[in-house]
């Protein structure tokens, strides 16, 4: 079934560490060889031995609209034939800028980057500046890109309690409370009811910068991210995947006030070759342009409600518990409900990988490691 993939990643492992670019893609934690891809159209990937899966990872989150929209193609071929990088100043960044600026509701300036690390790792320095403090908190379980994060304070998500007893002892010493609102990294994980309530509570109190990791849940969740459907602003968001429309693109956002801290205007020095890419900015835009039409995530929702209690039917008898909130989801292998990183931990890596090599055989392509989330994308409408 896999001839090709597995003569492809003999030479692959000659020339890149583990024979990928990401480790994720390897397929090492669902104990099997990387499955090597060379086409996509609409909801199905096809990879080299020209097997058809039905994609439910999607680039990790990327293609709300399935792959190669034509909407999305064509704007890209638009852009293409006026070049590919400037590194100079576009309309196409303010066109897509006033798109999300609109469409979430803490935002009123954004800065565009070319990933999600950066996104995450330019919030928090400008969370510094602007606080004057160190002292980061964030959650188990959430990832906020490979950057490494120095004064960290790590506590359980859903954890108000731990949350408050670190503030009470760590008085105004804590820059940032940066969160997954709704976490994708340790398997789709809600919070709970109030934990984002209190965290925006607290955090205000101690006029800490809330920052909202949204560069899975932006655009996924509904088309303000998840800070519309909790409706709760913070003070920075950060974004990546779907606003890139398959372009490597990243970007954060939130109060002028904050965000006026950036270079040219103020002390913190941020800046990239290929930030505002106008490829990807096109892109970007096309694909926003489709999810602000009418009823988009409501349809979107019920195909995902439906797909998600099909797949569950081929766990067979084992018990497991699925937590997914509108088109994404998790299937953990595990009996008891899960709330944070140590229930996660609890879900069984080998019925997983089991049913993930099964999947695959079937067809389905599914993301590769227990502890991540899955995606649905919408129809052709
Ligand atoms: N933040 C979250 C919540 C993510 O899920 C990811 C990547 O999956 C990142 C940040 C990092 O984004 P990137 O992989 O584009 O660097």
């Amino acid at each position: 079934m896999h001839k090709k993939s597995k003569a492809a990643y003999q030479k692959a492992l000659r020339y890149l560490p583990g024979g990928v670019n990401s480790p994720v893609r390897s397929l090492r934690a669902v104990d099997h060889h990387p499955v090597f891809m060379q086409k996509a159209r609409g909801p199905y990937i096809y990879d080299l031995d020209n097997n058809k899966y039905l994609d439910l990872c999607l680039s990790w989150g990327v293609h709300i609209l399935g792959h190669n929209h034509p909407a999305v193609i064509k704007a890209v071929r638009d852009a293409l034939k006026q070049g590919t990088s400037y590194g100079a100043a576009t309309e196409k960044e303010t066109e897509l800028a006033e798109m999300i600026v609109k469409a979430v509701p803490s935002i009123e300036k954004i800065r565009f980057v070319s990933s999600g690390t950066e996104a995450t790792m330019s919030a928090l320095k400008l969370a510094r500046a602007y606080t004057g403090r160190k002292t980061i908190l964030k959650f188990s379980g959430c990832y906020h890109g490979h950057a490494e994060i120095p004064d960290v304070i790590e506590v359980p998500y859903n954890d108000s309690k731990a949350v408050a007893a670190i503030f009470a002892k760590n008085k105004h010493k804590i820059a940032a409370v940066i969160v997954e609102p709704v976490a994708g990294n340790m398997g789709v994980v809600l919070p709970e009811p109030g934990f984002l309530k209190y965290l925006r509570r607290v955090t205000k109190e101690n006029r800490t910068v809330l920052i909202f990791d949204e560069v899975i849940t932006g655009f996924r969740l509904a088309y303000g991210g998840a800070q519309e459907l909790f409706g709760i602003k913070p003070d920075l968001t950060c974004l990546g995947k779907i606003i890139g429309g398959g372009f490597p693109v990243g970007a954060y956002g939130g109060q002028a006030e904050i965000m006026d801290l950036l270079a040219p205007l103020g002390p913190v020095y941020q800046a990239g070759t290929l930030s505002g890419n106008p490829v990807a900015m096109s892109a970007g835009i096309a694909v926003l342009k489709i999810l602000k039409g009418k009823n988009f995530y409501h349809k979107l929702n019920i195909r995902a409600a439906w797909t998600i209690n099909e797949l569950r039917r081929h766990t067979g008898r084992r018990k497991v518990v699925v937590n997914a909130l509108g088109s994404m989801f998790t299937i953990f292998f595990t009996d008891k409900p899960v709330h944070n990183y140590t229930d996660a931990q609890a879900s069984d890596p080998k019925s997983f990988a089991e049913f993930y090599k099964k999947m695959l055989r079937a067809g389905i392509y599914l993301s590769p490691a227990q502890l991540e989330a899955n995606f649905i994308p919408s129809g052709r409408s």
